[in-house]
């Protein structure tokens, strides 16, 4: 089994969107504050014992948070493995792994499904 990896990143600040092509064909395009309300880090997640390997359903109902917090300052490659994002705000604690961010690709599939 290949690895889904993605080929290509890219962040819009205008349209607040990143922007990921993946080795399947797959593009998905994670809305700023979606990617920081899904932040997986330990302080958003409310503790290490709630930090889970995919995104919880819950982020698509958070309601938005301030501007600064969800303007995107830059993005870091951790390894080859991962991506680290920094908000304007100051956070910069998650560690979007590929598993993590195909895994809210697939909920966004969902979510917009649903919303039909
Ligand atoms: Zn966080």
């Amino acid at each position: 089994m290949t690895e889904t990896i993605p080929t290509s990143i890219t962040a819009n600040r205008a349209q607040a969107r990143l922007t990921i092509e993946w080795s399947s064909g797959r593009v998905a395009s994670y809305p700023f504050e979606l990617l920081r309300n899904a932040c997986p880090c330990a302080q958003c997640r409310g503790g290490h014992e709630n930090m889970k390997p995919e995104p919880d359903p819950g982020v698509f109902i958070i309601p938005l948070m301030s501007a600064n917090a969800t303007r995107l300052v830059g993005i870091e490659a951790v390894g080859n493995y991962a991506i680290n994002v920094e908000w304007e705000d100051g956070h910069k604690y998650g560690i979007y792994n590929w598993h993590y961010l195909l895994a809210l690709a697939d909920e966004m599939d969902k979510h917009a499904a649903k919303g039909k």
